[in-house]
């Protein structure tokens, strides 16, 4: 098969041949019909404190059909059509049966999306129902990423919202927010490539960082950010949510910042700011995001931007690490 191969930092993707995966006893072999390029991905390539190994596959956001299973494998059959989990646990220490195999002790993230076909445990697949393409499939994990941060923030009904980065993540959050009872909710972003998108996930307003971006928010929601939530993951911007939200208000961290980052203690201890990390979701949100697209709720396609083939892929990847009008990009190795 064909897969876009990590060689080495800085350098870009490079397509290799590789040996067509062999599903061991609860695997399944699944061809891929979609991958979605995620920014942790570009994150991963660049810095070597996520320890990358050269001839990794990456790709997490995957949809696809079953094409080859296990022996012990009964929950799954040929041809049907899945969304795979990139969280790969045991499948039988408490945690995992408690349905967080993000934190299970013998656990991995998998990847293998940039690729033909990939190999998952039968308990990472959910299927597919009937009407939901193996594009809305592709989104179902940032989907679920945003679904588990909203879920942590613990927002209620008439809340007042704030995303910073109006990325996938930071959309997807808008719908979940929106979802979970959020009155009013204002999208930030340095640019305002995404601002027709943020509307149609459900944000209610859509601000370009300035510096009276305070002043603009709070008129949009009637007050300063019950809930503020950074999707960003750059140096600066928790210190920047922080100045946003509330006195007594929450700031939900998704976004993965690798470098450095400062704030002053006492801006947040003075409002005493709830600060919370949130980092993957857990099984049942997973299955959550997959029912919800097929009661046709969900609009998460607004987010797809381009769809490109396994050959494009590594320059389409290089292009997503500038600043960009694209949201989501998928892949197609069909294509
Ligand atoms: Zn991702
Ligand atoms: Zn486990």
């Amino acid at each position: 098969m064909k897969a876009a191969v990590f060689t080495e930092i800085g350098r870009p993707l490079a397509i290799e041949d590789m040996r067509d995966p062999a599903p061991g006893e609860d695997e399944v072999v699944v061809a891929i019909g979609r991958c979605g390029i995620c920014g942790s991905d570009l994150h991963m390539t660049e810095d070597p404190v996520f320890g990358i190994r050269p001839g990794a596959v990456l790709g997490h956001e995957f949809s696809g059909e079953v094409v080859a299973k296990g022996s012990a494998v009964e929950s799954l059959r040929i041809g049907d059509r899945v969304s795979v989990s990139p969280l790969r646990g045991c499948g039988r220490c408490d945690t995992c049966r408690a349905g967080h195999p993000a934190w299970c002790p013998n656990g991995k993230l998998g990847g293998g999306g940039y690729a033909q076909f990939a190999l998952a445990a039968d308990r990472q697949c959910v299927r597919l129902p009937e009407f939901v393409t193996l594009e809305d499939g592709s989104l179902v994990e940032p989907m679920s990423v945003a679904l588990h941060g909203v879920a942590m923030s613990r927002l209620g009904s008439g809340a007042k919202v704030l995303v910073v980065g109006a990325g996938p993540i930071g959309l997807g959050t808008v719908y979940w927010a929106r979802q979970f009872g959020a009155h009013r909710i204002a999208v930030t972003d340095l640019v305002n490539y995404q601002e027709e998108r943020a509307l149609v996930m459900g944000a209610s307003a859509f601000i370009t960082v300035a510096p009276d971006v305070i002043e603009k928010v709070n008129t949009a929601l009637g007050g300063a950010p019950d809930f503020v939530f950074e999707c960003v993951g750059r140096p600066g911007v928790l210190a920047q949510c922080i100045e946003h939200v509330r006195i007594r208000g929450t700031v939900v961290v998704l976004g993965l910042c690798t470098a450095p980052d400062t704030f002053i203690p006492f801006r947040a201890v003075s409002k005493e700011v709830r600060i919370q990390m949130s980092a993957f979701f857990d099984f049942p949100e997973f299955c959550r995001v997959v029912d919800t697209l097929e009661s046709g709720d969900m609009t998460p396609h607004a987010l797809i931007t381009g769809t490109v083939s396994l050959a494009d892929m590594p320059g389409a990847f290089e292009a997503l690490r500038k600043r960009t009008t694209q949201c989501k990009v998928l892949v197609d190795p069909r294509g």
